[in-house]
């Protein structure tokens, strides 16, 4: 077996971000107090508030990595880190900003047009600018390779025709990075010929149709492609870039503490619960393992932090990551209802009722969305050389 070392490296902390989630902490509780939000599970999928998100980007807590000119702060990842760690935990309502965040201003940072980083960047970082991710298919999912989507170049630029499946946010966003295909599939070479366009959804031949799910939330969608002309300059990066910067992405995609703290405020509310409870040990018991998995996760993402700050991409450790927190943060529902039976209504009146049964309705899809945990275990035995 090939000799691999993961590398989850202890950050070293400089004092000003433990100042800015005092900040940030001190935010959330004044937002709290004036009711402009209810905590809720699964807050950076399902939570969707632009308001929230617009104030966020006054106070500066958007891109925060990103160069001033662009809007940015030129803070570090571990700045962003304790941002992101405090929404979470606070179950704000987060995901309008989420993917612009995470992943596509990242994106066009990288391979964009001056032009997109000067026009698109500044309005991400001051909360006014959505982005959806436009990967999957009715028939790609997984096996992304397998995307039916194609652009074809036209005069000017290009058209892009196909259906694009469970894209989060959409209705809201004003863009979608989207994977097509530009040349025929080459059976020796299925990664090749895919290529990024950044497409307005406004565009003319675009259409959006909301996706329910169980819990009973429209977050994502079925969008469909109709002859929807892009020009030439939407291209990201260079034709053909598509699965090098997809796959360059998957370690800022799977490594945050989204990937284990989307139950966090249901397991928070339940120390509140037992505290006014008799005295069980085991419950006791119960509770603290699961703090303490999380403190193990934890170090583990900050560490992937660490990497991508030093300007590595550490996709096995993050997919190690997503893999143990994902089921992580499933079973947290589980070992909740071992002590609290689950009433099947969200909105029963009882907060902490409502967040069990949101965060039951929720986890399915915590071990699918970025990529499913079989898939993972793909990478990670590679990685280990046993693939
Ligand atoms: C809440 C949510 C939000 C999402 N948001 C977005 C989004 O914004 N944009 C976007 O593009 N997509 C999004 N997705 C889609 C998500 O990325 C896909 O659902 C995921 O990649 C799996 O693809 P699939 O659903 O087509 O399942 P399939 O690929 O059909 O997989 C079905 C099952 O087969 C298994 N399987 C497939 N191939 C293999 C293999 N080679 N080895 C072993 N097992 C395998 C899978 O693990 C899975 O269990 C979202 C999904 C969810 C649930």
């Amino acid at each position: 077996m090939q000799n691999i070392n993961f590398n989850f490296p202890a950050p070293i902390v400089d004092p000003s971000v433990e100042t800015l989630r005092m900040d940030v902490r001190q935010f959330l509780a004044d937002e709290r107090r004036k009711g402009t939000f209810h905590p809720g599970a699964d807050c950076w999928c399902a939570g969707i508030d632009t308001d929230f998100t617009r104030r966020l980007g006054q106070k500066g807590w958007i891109g925060v990595t990103w160069p001033k000119e662009y809007g940015g702060q030129e803070l570090t990842a571990l700045h962003r880190y304790v941002i992101t760690e405090e929404l979470l935990v606070a179950g704000a309502p987060v995901h309008a900003h989420w993917i612009a965040d995470r992943q596509s201003g990242p994106l066009i940072l990288q391979s964009g047009t001056k032009a997109m980083k000067e026009g698109i960047l500044p309005r991400i970082a001051a909360g006014t600018c959505y982005f959806a991710l436009g990967l999957s298919e009715p028939g790609a999912g997984s096996d992304l390779a397998a995307v039916r989507t194609r652009a074809l170049p036209t005069e000017g630029g290009w058209q892009i025709t196909g259906t694009k499946l469970w894209s989060s946010g959409a209705q809201v966003c004003e863009y979608m990075t989207v994977l097509a295909r530009t040349s025929k599939v080459d059976e020796n070479h299925r990664h090749a010929g895919l290529t990024q366009f950044l497409v307005r959804l406004d565009s003319p031949g675009v259409s959006i149709r909301g996706i329910r799910d169980m819990s009973g939330v429209e977050h994502f969608n079925e969008t469909n492609f109709e002859n929807v002309f892009v020009p030439d300059d939407a291209v990201l990066g260079a034709v053909g870039d598509g699965w090098k910067q997809i796959t360059g992405e998957l370690a800022m995609e799977r490594s945050g503490p989204e990937r284990f703290l989307s139950t966090f405020v249901a397991l928070e509310r339940a120390f509140s619960e037992m505290a006014a409870m008799p005295e069980n040990s085991h419950q006791k018991a119960v509770l603290g393992r699961l703090v303490a998995r999380i403190r193990a996760l934890r170090s583990m993402s900050l560490g992937i932090a660490t990497l991508l700050q030093n300007g590595q991409s550490p996709e096995v450790e993050a997919a190690i990551v997503k893999d143990l927190g994902t089921r992580f943060e499933q079973e947290i529902v589980e070992k909740l209802r071992e002590f609290w039976p689950i009433f099947m209504s969200q909105n029963s009146g009882d907060d902490f009722q409502n967040l069990l049964s949101e965060s039951l309705l929720r986890q399915p899809s915590f071990t699918l969305r970025g990529g499913t945990n079989e898939i993972l275990k793909g990478i990670i035995a590679r990685g280990l050389g046993l693939r």
